[in-house]
């Protein structure tokens, strides 16, 4: 295949991919497998001799999409969204055509340069000081393990770097119970530890208790240990949750603590002003990340981080050997140095593509929508029959439950089953619970209200 064959089958991938768009209404929405089932369809080992691009297409026509689950279904309302509005998926497919590696200012200055403007266009957006900068990792995991290492350093006196962790103090973070696994996964990779991560109890609203934050802070000073910063929850995966961010970031600058946000799914909507007394005192955060891969639109993966001062990270995750060097710009940006791969792709053209083409308000009449079609489901599912509201919506997140567990895990079940709508499940307070969570980028009311429909079926 050369560049002329990849002319014409770039067309007809685009042909395909409108057909597969406009009929995914009529899919299920979960793949409907077991696991192998996609395996078997694969010769056991790569061939020899090339292969006709018929062929190949051929297969991918018939094996992919019956084994995809359809994220960009306009009835998925598991997990959290990773949607890919259409202006988003144009970028990509220009950024792959061009397939540069962005690790440095001089690998492409555009990237480098798209990526500065935007993340300050995301800053005003969701309406956060002046000065806050920042970059695009893949993942908010990434971003947090950033952030967290950065606490570790700073903690160490940027020793551990060249020391190790062996011989130094006991670090120490909190976070709530909500928070995502990614910090847990960031406490354990950065040496600090799981044992070393408090989880500090919530409140009725399910916010970090600032008093209980305090106390766990000062108990650990007085064992001899070293408090090195605090992750707050702006929108937890499970349920919502938001902690009490002002508050919270009050009691950790009592202590000198750094502090890291994570509204990884929460952050997009904050582009609309009425939610952001959810995440009051979000300026004083040292850093925060937000997934414009989740609800925003932008295709995955953009995990943007904002960072009231960039330095302790550069120092921690930046290297900078002769060979990156950029000669005679000592001071360019490299956002390798930000965080922690070094190839880095063009995720910044996805983001002006989207903000351009639909305008912050366009984007934040879909939040909008979402949001108040989740409220209308709510009292839908409320008014069905043995069904109970167990969280009420945070933003466009609630869960629901039948009256035992065992009737609620085979109602999901055949909800999935059925395959109109997909719903996932969670643990909340130890009772097992049906998350609902509405934002695909192009549902309907009609697909929100569905979700009733299918569920007054079912029971
Ligand atoms: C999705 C999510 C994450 C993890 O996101 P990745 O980008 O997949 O790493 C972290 N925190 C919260 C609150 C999330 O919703």
């Amino acid at each position: 295949m050369d560049h002329d064959d990849l002319r014409h089958w770039s067309k007809r991938a685009a042909d395909w991919a409108h057909d597969y768009h406009r009929e995914l209404r009529d899919r299920p929405v979960r793949a409907p497998l077991v696991p192998g089932a996609v395996a078997a369809h694969l010769p056991a080992s790569p061939p020899d001799g090339a292969e006709p691009m018929e062929r190949i297409w051929d297969d991918f026509t018939r094996i992919v999409p019956p084994g995809m689950t359809h994220w960009q279904h306009p009835r998925f309302f598991a997990y959290f969204p990773a949607n890919a509005a259409p202006a988003s998926m144009l970028a990509e497919q220009l950024a792959n055509a061009i397939a540069a590696q962005g690790m440095i200012w001089q690998t492409s200055p555009a990237v480098t340069e798209i990526e500065t403007v935007m993340i300050d266009w995301l800053r005003q957006a969701l309406g956060l000081a002046e000065g806050f900068r920042g970059t695009i990792h893949d993942s908010a995991t990434t971003a947090t393990l950033s952030a967290v290492l950065t606490m570790r350093e700073a903690a160490l006196g940027f020793e551990g770097l060249s020391k190790g962790l062996s011989g130094g103090p006991v670090l120490r973070l909190y976070a709530s119970a909500e928070t995502h696994s990614s910090v847990d996964k960031a406490a354990r990779l950065s040496g600090i530890g799981q044992d070393n991560l408090v989880k500090i109890a919530t409140d009725g609203r399910n916010a970090m208790k600032p008093g209980a934050l305090a106390d766990a802070i000062r108990a650990d000073l007085d064992a001899g240990l070293k408090p090195a910063g605090v992750i707050l929850c702006a929108g937890g995966t499970s349920v919502g949750a938001f902690d009490r961010i002002a508050d919270s970031i009050e009691v950790a600058r009592t202590f000198g603590l750094p502090v890291h946000v994570d509204a990884a799914w929460a952050g997009s909507a904050m582009i609309c002003p009425e939610f952001r007394a959810l995440w009051e005192g979000i300026d004083g955060a040292d850093s925060i990340v937000f997934n414009p891969h989740k609800w925003l639109g932008a295709q995955f993966d953009c995990a943007v981080q904002f960072l009231r001062d960039p330095g302790p990270q550069i120092r921690t995750l930046g290297l900078r050997p002769v060979y990156l060097e950029t000669a005679g710009q000592e001071e360019i940006t490299n956002y390798n140095e930000w965080t922690v791969p070094l190839g880095r792709r063009f995720r910044a053209l996805k983001l002006w593509f989207l903000m351009r083409a639909y305008g912050l308000e366009g984007l934040r009449a879909r939040i909008r929508n979402h949001v108040a079609w989740a409220g209308e489901l709510r009292d839908a599912l409320a008014a069905l029959p043995g069904v109970e509201i167990v969280t009420e919506p945070s933003l466009s997140l609630f869960t629901f439950a039948l009256p035992t567990e065992e009737a609620t895990a085979d109602l999901l079940a055949r909800i999935n089953d059925d395959g109109r709508v997909y719903l996932t499940q969670t643990r909340h307070r130890g009772r097992y619970v049906i998350r609902v969570q509405v934002g695909q980028f192009d549902c309907t009311r009609e697909d929100v209200i569905c979700v009733a429909e299918v569920i007054g079926d079912l029971l």
